[in-house]
């Protein structure tokens, strides 16, 4: 198993878990428990049942009859965007509350950028009637309003990082204070395939179901479970490792990542990682990163708030390693006339991060036969207004 975490959370060479000493306790607690919680029966009936009645599971796999004319191969759409409340990330806050509570944890902390974390941790902290505090940098709360409203209207608290650039760096170092001294009753929630081990592997797992469905789907309609190519777009990593995860053992299947490649990798506006990264410990893991010449992250960018971080889950630094995977910086352009091709061609508006997953059909040839999935991560209705400012409807 190439592609699985060792028993101290590494991926190769990548992951494991580097974090300060006040935080050992927690993490190890939860390394020792999640896996055994996880495979309980009682536990995966709750979640599946939530998965199917709540998020709405399993989600269509769409064979995309214009997309596939156009580009004179065979698309299907891994329709993430039908999940209740618009994206993948309620598959995973769902897996990690479940677990919270099986832990015996009454609060639950979370970090967010642009808000959408943060809504899908409030969503089913008002499910499960758990208390819910989400760390936002200053400026994140003033550029990110209706997510905001969203998080208050569901209940939970939004405590504003006022320190240094006051975006996402600063909420993640306010969160971890939280949990540092919160730890006896609080869970802390993260959102990505990312942070110290046992959470890159927890995240996957939990999205998981998004490949599990595609085989028994695709089996059906095909006759084979694997297709030729899985594309999905990574921003720390949670959506493309789902929809990747039932595959990553077979080389048959290729796998290719889209990155927010901003404005381009050569003038560093850019979220590429793959391309600008280094390596070093981000967030708790050993990965690859933006960073300047003293290690510190620097800033990324991408139009796309879900994909402007400045690293990725360590899986991704390894898939990299071991040549496992096609990686595109996708530039905003590229990603925004993607993402109007699938309104035009289609019917269905996809989120920005997701337009840079459907840019990958302009970038690269497919042949008549070939079987390609395309993992739509989410919908476009939060990405209206930047829509509108950049085609000027
Ligand atoms: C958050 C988000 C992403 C990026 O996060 P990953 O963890 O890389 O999946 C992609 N698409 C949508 C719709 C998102 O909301």
């Amino acid at each position: 198993m190439r592609f699985q975490v060792d028993k101290d959370g590494f991926y190769g060479r990548f992951g494991g878990a580097f974090i300060p000493e006040a935080l050992e306790n927690n993490i190890a607690a939860l390394q020792e428990a999640y896996q055994t919680i996880i495979q309980e029966e009682s536990f995966k009936e709750e979640l599946n049942s939530l998965l199917q009645d709540y998020v709405g599971r399993p989600t269509p796999l769409y064979h995309a009859a214009n997309l596939s004319k156009k580009y004179n191969t065979n698309v299907y759409l891994k329709r993430e965007d039908l999940c209740h409340t618009g994206a993948h990330k309620i598959n995973n806050t769902i897996g990690q509350i479940l677990l919270a509570k099986r832990l015996g944890k009454q609060k639950i902390v979370a970090e967010t950028g642009a808000g959408q974390h943060g809504v899908a941790t409030a969503t089913v902290c008002a499910l499960m009637g758990m208390e819910c505090i989400v760390f936002m940098g200053a400026l994140d709360i003033k550029r990110q309003a209706p997510n905001v409203a969203r998080m208050k209207m569901l209940g939970a608290e939004v405590r504003a990082a006022e320190s240094g650039a006051k975006t996402l760096k600063e909420a993640v170092d306010e969160a971890l204070l939280y949990w540092i001294d919160n730890a006896e009753d609080t869970f802390y929630l993260i959102g990505s395939a990312v942070g110290p081990h046992p959470y890159p592997d927890m995240v996957s797992r939990f999205q998981s179901v998004i490949s599990e469905e595609i085989k028994k789907q695709l089996k059906e309609k095909e006759g084979r479970e694997n297709p030729d190519y899985v594309i999905a777009c990574v921003g720390g990593g949670s959506n493309a490792a789902g929809a990747f995860y039932h595959f990553l053992e077979n080389d048959d299947v290729k796998l290719i990542v889209a990155e927010g490649g901003g404005e381009g990798v050569d003038n560093l506006k850019t979220a590429a990682t793959s391309f600008v990264g280094k390596e070093g410990v981000l967030h708790g893991s050993k990965t690859l990163f933006m960073q300047d010449e003293k290690g510190e992250p620097l800033e990324a960018y991408s139009i796309s708030a879900g994909l402007d971080y400045p690293g990725f889950g360590p899986l991704y630094a390894h898939m990299k390693e071991l040549n496992r995977t096609e990686f595109f910086a996708i530039l905003d352009d590229e990603a925004m006339q993607a993402g109007l091709n699938l309104c035009r061609e289609e019917g269905i508006i996809p989120a920005i991060e997701s337009s840079h997953a459907l840019a990958v059909l302009d970038k690269r040839k497919f042949n008549e036969d070939d079987i390609v999935v395309i993992n739509l991560s989410g919908r476009g209705d939060k990405d209206l207004d930047n829509y509108r400012s950049y085609f000027e409807f």
